[in-house]
Formats: structure tokens, sequence, C-alpha cells
């Protein structure tokens, strides 16, 4: 079984691209081109160089001891919370500003939830002088008053979504509705691996610079390339599928992918996405997600803005069905307590999305000659009112 994408757009059966007809000459030039322009020797060239001098890359692989201590156990961290703007959507970001620019395309819209990915865009549009107009449910906008702030410091316009309950799902209807009126100029960046083919392979495969690093900066520290497990939390899967990339196929390396409880998995109000999920479309693709039985898509929660996603995009459907990654669901609580610890032992902050990957070593044991490779996905310096209201301090 190959847990990568095949010919057609899928992984296993999962994937596709089911969109109106009308946005079908905007996929497909993508999905004609994309593979084509990456393997391109100046778009390679000018990707590497921003990576390195811009978002500040290799991101390092931190050798986490306290940490390791604490659970006997060796934990390295992947840190992608250094990157410029703090997480790690910027690489994706930068991979598909080039592709536009390389497309001709000089207007970029993209959705954005919690307003990261809305920021992380904004960046580039800046960075390549390009125009930039950002939807986001009204809600958002009134929750999220910082990175709207910041997304108009960037230059970029945001747009409210106004219909429906106004939240990221609203967004992406006027994103989507934008772009069918603006087939020719327009490029819509999507901020994780979700979407219609072949949206998920092109961010994956941004994203999997995180994994090429991971494998050269073991060998220089354990003399292995391999380690035993790689964990990553998922909201829509980008940071998971970037940090899995060069093992997927290779099974002797345990594959970990923590999703959101919530209040709990049974509550009701949760992001456990795979564990809770049936199969159906959601953003262009087929793959799981949480509904009714009528089919009407539950509205998510989880105390973390980056993983309250109705669904996860069509490579972890196939892990999670296949068996290949081990799903782990963790509360609020959980996570949130994971977060002081790291704080305590490592002097590290670390985004409320990634301290849901932290909690599993409360619930997971691991030898004490285990490698875990934990993609420490972003800082928590945008999460810091919400630890402020929770630990009261
Ligand atoms: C957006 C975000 C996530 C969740 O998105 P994925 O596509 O699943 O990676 C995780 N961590 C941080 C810090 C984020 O900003």
């Amino acid at each position: 079984m190959s847990y990568n994408i095949n010919k057609k757009g899928y992984y296993g059966k999962f994937g596709g691209a089911f969109i109106p007809e009308m946005l079908y000459p905007n996929v497909e030039e993508l999905r004609q081109n994309y593979i084509k322009v990456m393997a391109e020797p100046d778009f390679q060239r000018e990707f590497n160089l921003l990576l390195k001098d811009y978002v500040g890359r290799p991101s390092p692989l931190y050798f986490a001891k306290r940490l390791s201590d604490k659970y006997n156990t060796k934990i390295y961290l992947k840190r992608e919370d250094l990157n410029h703007t703090g997480a790690h959507k910027i690489n994706n970001t930068i991979g598909q500003i080039l592709m536009a620019k390389r497309l001709g395309k000089h207007r970029i819209i993209a959705e954005t939830g919690a307003g990261q990915h809305g920021v992380a865009t904004a960046t580039v549009c800046a960075l390549m002088g390009l125009e930039c107009i950002v939807y986001m449910g009204e809600i958002d906008i009134a929750r999220q008053a910082p990175n709207v702030a910041r997304m108009k410091m960037l230059g970029a316009t945001v747009v409210p979504a106004l219909s429906g309950s106004r939240t990221l799902k609203d967004a992406t209807n006027e994103a989507i509705r934008d772009w069918i009126n603006n087939p020719v100029d327009t490029h819509y960046i999507i901020g994780s691996v979700v979407g219609p083919h072949p949206y998920p392979d092109m961010v994956a495969r941004f994203q999997s610079v995180v994994s090429e690093e991971i494998q050269w900066q073991l060998k220089e520290q354990e003399g292995t390339s391999k380690p035993d497990y790689v964990v990553a939390c998922v909201g829509g899967g980008s940071n998971a599928a970037g940090a899995y990339y060069h093992f997927l196929e290779d099974t002797n390396v345990n594959l970990i992918a923590v999703e959101a409880a919530g209040l709990g998995v049974d509550s009701g109000e949760s992001a456990a996405t795979s564990v809770l999920g049936r199969e159906g479309i959601i953003h262009g693709s087929k793959t799981l997600l949480m509904q009714t039985k009528d089919g009407q898509i539950t509205e998510p929660y989880s105390i973390s803005a980056g993983l309250d996603y109705p669904g996860v995009g069509p490579m972890h459907a196939h892990l999670y069905t296949s068996g290949r990654a081990e799903f782990i669901s963790i509360t609020d609580d959980e996570a949130m307590a994971a977060g002081l610890k790291l704080c305590k032992l490592e002097g590290i902050i670390p985004a409320i999305e990634s301290s849901h990957a932290l909690a599993i070593f409360e619930k997971k044991t691991f030898n004490p000659n285990d490698i875990v490779v934990l993609s420490l996905s972003g800082r928590g310096d945008k999460d810091l009112e919400t630890y402020i209201n929770h630990f009261k301090l």
C-alpha cells in the first residue's frame, strides 16, 4: 500500500477534486503545472533562498533534555516556532506565492479562521508586492482583532463573510466565489493540506522541507536519519504532512497524529475529526469530516483556534483508515497543562496547537532508547490571552 498521492489525486479512497464546473479551469491550470514549476531550477533556487534568509531555515532540531529525562525517552523538538511569523504556515505561503507568480497571477485571495493563515498570506504578498484579499467570518474578525490588525498593517484587505455562521466555512465559500469570478488573474492560497487536488499534494510538498531537514539533522546528532516516532498535531494536517513526508513509506518510522478532543471526544464539543468523522466532501475533496446523520457539517470546537476545523486532509484520512498513523485525541485541559510543562522544563512557550502534541507523553509510554521527533508547529505569543485566562495568571 502507498501512503502518497496517486496519479488521479487520491490517497487511497480520499482526495480528488469535487468542484463546481466554473472552478474547473483554475484548478486544472494548477494541476497541469504545479509539479513542473516546482521542479524548475530557478523556482527551487528562489524558494530555498527565501526559506533560508526570510523564514530563517533550517529550523533547529532541538534535543529537549529535561523533557526527555521526565518521560524517560529521547525527545527532539522540530522548532517551526522559530520561523518568521511564528509557525510552519509560512513554508507553504512562500511556495504558493512563487507558484502564483510563475503562473502569471497578480491578485491573491485566501480565507482564514483564526487569522494565522491570513497573516502568513499577507506577509508573502507584501514581500512580493501583490494584491491580497483575505476573507474572514465576521465573528472571527471580532474574536481575532490582533491578527486582523497584522493583516491590515501588511497591506491586505480583510473582507468580512456575513453569511451562515460567519466563521471559517463561510469565509471559504466567499473565497471560492471570488475565484470563480476572477479565473484569469487570481491565485487562491489554501493554508493546509485540504481542498481539491492538487492542493493537498502541493502543500505537502512545500511543507516537506521539515522532514527533509529532520533526516540530516538527526543523522548529525544520533547517527541515524530515521526516528522511531514522528509526532504532530493535526488541524487540516499540514505541519504533520511536512513532518511525516519523507517517512511515509517507511513503516519502521511510527507516525502519531494528535487531534483536539476539546471538552472530550464524546462531549459534543470536539474537533477529533478522524475518530468522529465519516466520509464526505468538504472544501472540494473526499475525506473524513464531522457531520450529522443527514450530512450537515458539525461545528467543531477546540480551545486551539488552529485545530478547530471540521474536516481533515485526505492524506490523514487515509493514514487513519489504513492504520499507518496512530491517532490520539487530547482535551483542552490536557493540552494546556502540557504547554505549561514545556515552559517550565525547557523555557519554550508553545502554540496551543503544538501543546496538544506535547500532551501525548502523559498518555503513552516510550522506550528509553526511542527517538521521538515532535513537530513544535508554532510559538505561543498569539495564545497568551488564552493561557492567561486558563491559568488565571
Ligand atoms: C494552523 C496551525 C496548526 C494546524 O494546521 P495544520 O495544517 O494541521 O498544521 C497547527 N499549529 C499551528 C501553530 C498553527 O498555526
